[in-house]
C-alpha cells in the first residue's frame, strides 16, 4: 500500500507544510514538544465528522442495474458511485453529491486562475438561447439531433446551449464603438451545457448535462488571433500539469464548430473514445480523424512511425477567424476610426469530465485517487474504535484536528474526523483508502506512548 509514516504532532505538522515529502527518520527530538492531553477549548469552529456527511454509499439504483453492471460503465463511474460521489438520474444526468460540489469547486477555481492569469473575464450567458441566433450561423441544422430543442408557450423555438459562439459574438456585435484598444478581448463562463448524446454513458464523461468552460477571444488581427491562441492552449498545459495529468495537445479536427486550426487535449486511457496517433520520434501528435488512412510514417520529422493510442478529450481549441464575426458583424473601430470585423478563436475545457478522466487514470479498482488539488477532503483523521484499550486516544484525535487547521491555515474545512468509532480502525482506514483522501492519520496505540506518535498514510497521486 501507499507510504507509512509514524510522526509526532509537530511532525506531522511540519509533514504537511512539505507537502508530506519527507522521509522516515528519527523523532526522538520531538520529546520536546509534549502533546497536551486534556483538549483545552479549542472549538473555534464545529469538526468535520464522516458520520455527517451526505455520501451515501447505500442509495438504490431504481432501473439502473444494467447501467451499472453493463458495458455502459467505466472505472470512474462506478467508482463515483460506490463513494456516493454522484447518483444517475435521468440517462445522461446525475446527482452530483456535496463531495463532488467540492471538487467541482475547486477545479473552477484552479481554472479561474488560469484563464485570468492570461487576461481572461468571466461572464455568464443565458443556457436558454434562442433558435434565430442559431439559424443566423445555420448551425440551427447542421447540428442535428445533438442540439437539445425545444419550445416555449408562444411556440417559439428555443435551444439549450451546448456551446455559445453565436451569443457571444452578438453580445460583443452589439457593443457600439468596441476600440482596438481594448483587444484582445477574452471572455469565458464555467456553465451548465446540454447535449442529445443518442447514447449516454461512461458516467460524466459522457452526459447530455455537464459543466464546461467555454472562453471565446477577439483581436485585431490574424497574427494577434494566433498569438493569443497560443497563450491558450499554454494554459491548459499549466493547468492540467497543476492537476499532475499527463495531457497531450494533439493536432484535430475543426467539426461542426469550424475554423482552420484546432487541437484537442487527450488524457490517454484505454477506455477513451478519441483515436490518437503519436510520432515516437518527434513531438507530432494527432487525431487520427486530421490523418489520411494510407499515411504510416510522420508528417512532420518523416523518419518517425506513429502509435496509436485511445485518449478522453477533456480540451479542445479552435482557430475560428471571421467565421462567426462577419456572420453577426462582430466589429471594433481601428486606429484610424474605421470599423473592422474581428478576428476570433473559441476554447472548451470539459469541467466534470475533466473530474471524471482524472478519476479514470488515476484510480485503482479499489479506490479513488484524486489530483491533490481536487480532493474534496485534503486530511482525514481516524480516532481508536470505541471501547477499546487506547480509547483514550480519542481526545488526542480530536485535539490533532484543531491543530492542523490553527497551524495551517490552508486547511481549513479540509480535515475530517471519521468519527465512526463504533467501527474498527482497519474498516474505516479500508473506507479512507475507497475516498482516497490525499492523507489519513491514524490515532492508534503508539499514539499513547509517552511521545505520542501518529500514523500517516499518504494516498496522493497528483500534484
Ligand atoms: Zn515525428
Amino acid at each position: 500500500m501507499e507510504p507509512v509514516m509514524q510522526l509526532c504532532r509537530p511532525r506531522v505538522l511540519r509533514c504537511l507544510r512539505r507537502h508530506w515529502i519527507i522521509q522516515k527518520r528519527n523523532h526522538s527530538d520531538c520529546a520536546e514538544h509534549p502533546v497536551p492531553v486534556s483538549s483545552q477549548a479549542r472549538n473555534i469552529r464545529p469538526t468535520l465528522l464522516v458520520s455527517r456527511l451526505y455520501q451515501p454509499t447505500n442509495l438504490r439504483h431504481v432501473g439502473q442495474e444494467s447501467r451499472l453492471q453493463g458495458e455502459m460503465t467505466c472505472k470512474s463511474q462506478r467508482l463515483m458511485q460506490q463513494a456516493g460521489l454522484i447518483h444517475p438520474s435521468n440517462p445522461g444526468c446525475y446527482y452530483y453529491l456535496p463531495a463532488t460540489v467540492r471538487s467541482i469547486e475547486k477545479l473552477v477555481r484552479v481554472i479561474d486562475q488560469e484563464m485570468q492569469g492570461i487576461g481572461g473575464q468571466k461572464l455568464d450567458m443565458p443556457s436558454l438561447c434562442s433558435a434565430d441566433l442559431w439559424k443566423t450561423s445555420e448551425r440551427w441544422d447542421l447540428m442535428g439531433k445533438e442540439l437539445l430543442r425545444l419550445k416555449d408557450r408562444h411556440e417559439v423555438d428555443h435551444c439549450l446551449a451546448p456551446t455559445h459562439e453565436e451569443a457571444v459574438t452578438t453580445l460583443v456585435a452589439n457593443h457600439m464603438n468596441l476600440s482596438y484598444k481594448q483587444l484582445p478581448l477574452l471572455l469565458y463562463q464555467i456553465t451548465r451545457k446540454f447535449r442529445d448524446e443518442p447514447r449516454p454513458k461512461f458516467g460524466l464523461l459522457r452526459g447530455r448535462e455537464f459543466y464546461m468552460k467555454d472562453m471565446y477571444s477577439f483581436d485585431v488581427s490574424e497574427e494577434a488571433a494566433y498569438q493569443t491562441y497560443e497563450s491558450v492552449c499554454q494554459a491548459y498545459s499549466r493547468l492540467f500539469a497543476r492537476l499532475g495529468l499527463p495531457c497531450v495537445q494533439v493536432q484535430a479536427d475543426t467539426g461542426n464548430i469550424g475554423g482552420k486550426l484546432s487541437h484537442e487535449f487527450q488524457l490517454p486511457a484505454d477506455i477513451g473514445e478519441d483515436r490518437l496517433l503519436v510520432c515516437g520520434n518527434c513531438s507530432f501528435s494527432a487525431n487520427v480523424e486530421t490523418i489520411s488512412s494510407d499515411r504510416a510514417g510522420c508528417p512532420q520529422c518523416k523518419t518517425g512511425t506513429l502509435v496509436e493510442s485511445k485518449g478522453i478529450e477533456v480540451g479542445h481549441t479552435f482557430y475560428l477567424g471571421k467565421k462567426y464575426s462577419q456572420i453577426f458583424n462582430a466589429t471594433f473601430t481601428n486606429a484610424q476610426s474605421k470599423p473592422v470585423v474581428t478576428e476570433m478563436g473559441c476554447y472548451g475545457l470539459g469541467v466534470t469530465r475533466i473530474l471524471a478522466a482524472s478519476i479514470e487514470v488515476l484510480s485503482t479498482e479499489e479506490g479513488i485517487r484524486w489530483p491533490g488539488l481536487l480532493a474534496p477532503y485534503q486530511v482525514c483523521v481516524l480516532p481508536p474504535k470505541k471501547g477499546s484499550k487506547v480509547e483514550e486516544g480519542a481526545v488526542l484525535a480530536d485535539n490533532l484536528v484543531h491543530t492542523l487547521v490553527e497551524a495551517l491555515p490552508h486547511l481549513r474545512g479540509e480535515v475530517l474526523l471519521d468519527d465512526r468509532t463504533q467501527m474498527t480502525i482497519g474498516k474505516r482506514l479500508k473506507d479512507a483508502g475507497k475516498l482516497g483522501y490525499p492523507y489519513v492519520v491514524v490515532v492508534g496505540e503508539s499514539a499513547l506512548e509517552e511521545t505520542p506518535r501518529f500514523e500517516v498514510i499518504c494516498q496522493q497521486t497528483g500534484i
